[in-house]
């Protein structure tokens, strides 16, 4: 006993000595690299080094012999008491092991990467289904809803669901246990761990949110390795986390404009979402941006076709002529299922044709599918994840129904053509929210027992009676008299009305006197039977947040086999890379140079 405690008390003390002076590298320690990746290297000292005494070294060879060029000494960095030391656009072209090693001649650190291949490509197309927030308790009420369930036997499977290989994915950052959108969505698109907020690059300790350490996109690595197509589509904002993620280099998600820049850099050859207003001058209506360019025109000038309702994108779509295709539906998040089908909340009124993420997906079928070498393409349900914060589980199932709708429709596309596509379909993170039992309430009364007298749970909660399904999944309404209780388990304050809203989503919190903090929104203060629930986060919080639980993957078609167990969020993009062989001696034979990508 005494020795464990002396040993760890050892430990302890070394840790603290050089966690204060040790330098930081980026790729990170334990970094997963995909052989011919490109990425940035980059050391942060603590403090002023002398570049005579700064030593770098890969397994015992000098940094220039290993990557062919020389890193360039930051004296100053941001104009403190630290240096650094970059090397832009690099990659390793032997896999294995490498020792890092760095000193400044005084502090060292070592640190391990693991640089792997791949073996040659099993797919010819790979198509990445995000439901964004997507946790089980959406995917078991969808699948309630939309299959109807009788005697604890449901009638059906989400196509979601009914896939050959599925695994638990960790989804924690480089920062935090728990993750958002951004850097979650950047690990399944790169292959390597981020921080909250930042997508495409390590984030690094300056101001500046454009200089970050870069790693290479797998959307890169397509149209770079393989000259493939690349979609990306989605229902929330196209400058949002994840369709970003696919694309861009930035350590701020919030950088809207950057971000349109670099999907314009990019040119991914479908691009579908809301999110125009970010697209539009400054001195159009409905603009944010914060200069004059006008990126539709500018899209239309490199050769796309430019929708901006459903049926307009499905005529462009269906034209052999298309290839390259942009969609923007909305100015902001474009509307939900729910919404959209049947309650007329939102932004319906104002964007009517606005396409369900199954009309974008089998547009982007059709157009992706017209290049010969194949595609690879992200479809995001994102406002699952919108919903679930504003604490609207009903909208937030009926769009995971949606998803499901969308999977469904991909795999029977690729089935019909042998399949020839890995189909990958999980969630970026999860929320805290349960499935408890139902509610039993007749919403045409006023309740004369209190709501959470009505929350039946156990045998009491028995089964639902939302009327079946239509075609596509989506019972016709949701104020039934027995409905799913689904609950989050992390709250600001607001008022719980136990009742699905039918004008428009949810809005529980609106801004407290107080600079920063929000308060309950009294709007719902009258709903029949309303209470007024103290939230158990800071004040600061206006929503229910991400919780840091494993995501569910569900995987078929080539490629689909190492979808098991439990992995990390990383992997993600190595079963994608070795789908498509991007780390093979063939992928290098044909690799295409293309323009550098900018910094
Ligand atoms: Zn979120």
């Amino acid at each position: 006993m005494r020795a464990v405690l002396a040993s760890a008390a050892t430990i302890a003390t070394l840790l603290a000595a050089s966690a204060g002076f040790a330098q930081t590298v980026y790729p990170i320690d334990r970094a997963d690299i995909l052989v011919g990746s490109r990425f940035d290297f980059k050391v942060e000292f603590p403090a002023l080094v002398d570049p005579a005494k700064v030593s770098v070294t890969l397994n015992g060879k000098d940094l220039v012999q290993i990557f062919g060029k020389p890193a360039t000494f930051i004296e100053r960095e941001d104009g403190k008491d630290q240096s650094a030391l970059i090397l832009r656009d690099v990659s390793l072209t032997e896999p294995g092991s490498y020792d890092v090693r760095v000193t400044d001649g005084t502090q060292t650190r070592e640190l391990h990467w693991n640089v792997y291949a791949t073996g040659p490509r099993r797919a010819k197309n790979v198509i990445l289904f995000i439901g964004d927030g997507m946790s089980l308790a959406h995917r078991v009420a969808a699948r309630v809803l939309a299959k109807g369930i009788a005697e604890g036997k449901a009638f059906g499977k989400l196509a979601m669901d009914d896939m050959p290989h599925m695994a638990l994915v960790a989804t924690a950052g480089s920062d935090s246990i728990i993750t958002d959108s951004a850097n979650s969505a950047s690990a399944y698109a790169t292959g390597h761990k981020s921080a909250v907020n930042a997508m495409g690059v390590y984030a690094d300790r300056t101001r500046d949110v454009l200089d970050d350490p870069k790693v290479e996109t797998v959307t890169s690595l397509a149209q770079r390795m393989r000259a493939m197509a690349v979609g990306i589509v989605t229902n929330t904002e196209i400058e949002d986390a994840t369709p970003a993620a696919m694309v861009a280099h930035v350590r701020r998600r919030a950088e809207y404009d950057r971000i349109v820049e670099q999907f314009f850099a990019a040119k991914p050859d479908v691009l579908m979402g809301g999110g125009r207003a970010n697209f539009l001058p400054k001195s159009a209506e409905g603009s944010k941006r914060k200069d004059d360019s006008d990126f539709v025109a500018q899209f239309r000038g490199a050769g796309y076709a430019v929708a901006t309702t459903g049926p307009e994108m499905t005529s462009l779509a269906d034209d052999p002529q298309t290839t390259k295709l942009l969609g923007l539906f909305t100015l902001g998040n474009m509307d939900g299922a729910l919404d959209r089908k049947i309650l007329k909340g939102g932004t319906v009124g104002k964007f009517p044709q606005q396409p369900d993420l199954t009309e974008e997906v089998a547009a982007a079928l059709k157009v992706l599918s017209r290049n010969e070498a194949g595609f690879f393409l992200m479809v995001e349900s994102g406002m699952i994840d919108k919903y679930t914060h504003l604490l609207d589980m009903e909208r937030a199932v009926y769009d995971t129904i949606m998803l499901d709708n969308a999977v469904k429709l991909a795999r029977d596309w690729a089935s019909a053509r042998g399949d020839d596509t890995l189909i990958l379909v999980l969630a970026d993170h999860t929320h805290p929210v349960g499935l408890v039992g139902t509610i039993e309430d007749d919403m045409a009364s006023i309740p004369n027992v209190p709501m959470r007298e009505r929350v039946r749970v156990y045998e009491r909660a028995g089964f639902p009676n939302y009327p079946a399904a239509d075609a596509e999944g989506y019972p016709s309404r949701v104020d039934v008299s027995r409905r799913l209780a689904l609950f989050s388990a992390s709250l600001p304050d607001h008022y719980e009305t136990f009742r699905p809203k039918l004008d428009n989503p949810n809005e529980p919190t609106v801004a407290g006197q107080e600079a920063g903090t929000y308060v309950a929104n009294e709007r719902y203060k009258t709903v029949p039977g309303a209470v007024l629930r103290l939230g158990n986060l800071p004040a600061m919080i206006n929503a229910d947040v991400h919780s840091g639980e494993d995501v569910v993957l569900t995987a078929s078609g080539p490629g689909s086999d190492r979808v098991r167990g439990q992995m990390d969020n990383t992997e993600v993009f190595r079963v994608i890379a070795e789908a498509l062989g991007l780390g093979s001696a063939d992928a290098d034979a044909k690799r295409t140079e293309i323009a550098p990508r900018q910094q």
